[in-house]
């Protein structure tokens, strides 16, 4: 079983912020910033490709909710949703889960994509594999 069907399952202790028939969020045991939160589906989905559409329209609505109510309770007026699917994004936990990670003006982390050049051929490519 899966670390986070164990919290699920209570074998582990988790900080429980919400709770619907579906989806648990809990504060990540590892504070990106104060209030840094993780929503995940209650049953075992391993990452984006396997949510089923119904779920994944439920699941934003859990965000959103989640979202406005750390904002209102912690005070800060800026944050980031993140999804890591998949070991090379980053993914350690295989249980999808969705980071809300409130944003204050003086903290440490940057998850701002890496700039590159613009390069029209390589727009150009990619666009023509997507959209042919
Ligand atoms: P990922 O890298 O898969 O997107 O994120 C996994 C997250 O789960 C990490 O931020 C990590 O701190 C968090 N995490 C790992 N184990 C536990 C745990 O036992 N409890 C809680 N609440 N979070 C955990
Ligand atoms: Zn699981």
């Amino acid at each position: 079983m899966c670390i986070f069907c164990k919290i699920l399952n209570k074998e582990i202790p988790s900080y429980k912020i919400y709770e619907d028939e579906d989806f648990y969020a809990m504060l990540d045991i590892s504070q990106a910033t104060p209030g840094h939160t993780l929503v995940l589906p209650k049953k075992h989905i391993t990452n984006i490709f396997d949510l089923p559409e119904d779920l994944a329209s439920k699941l934003f609505v859990v965000v959103k909710k989640v979202s406005d109510m750390l904002k209102e309770k912690l005070g800060f007026n800026d944050l980031n949703i993140l999804n890591n699917s998949g070991e090379v994004a980053g993914q350690t936990v295989m249980h999808l889960h969705i980071h809300i990670i409130p944003r204050y003006s003086k903290d440490e982390i940057n998850l701002s994509p890496v700039e590159h050049e613009y390069n029209k051929e390589l727009l150009e490519k990619v666009y023509a594999k997507i959209t042919n």
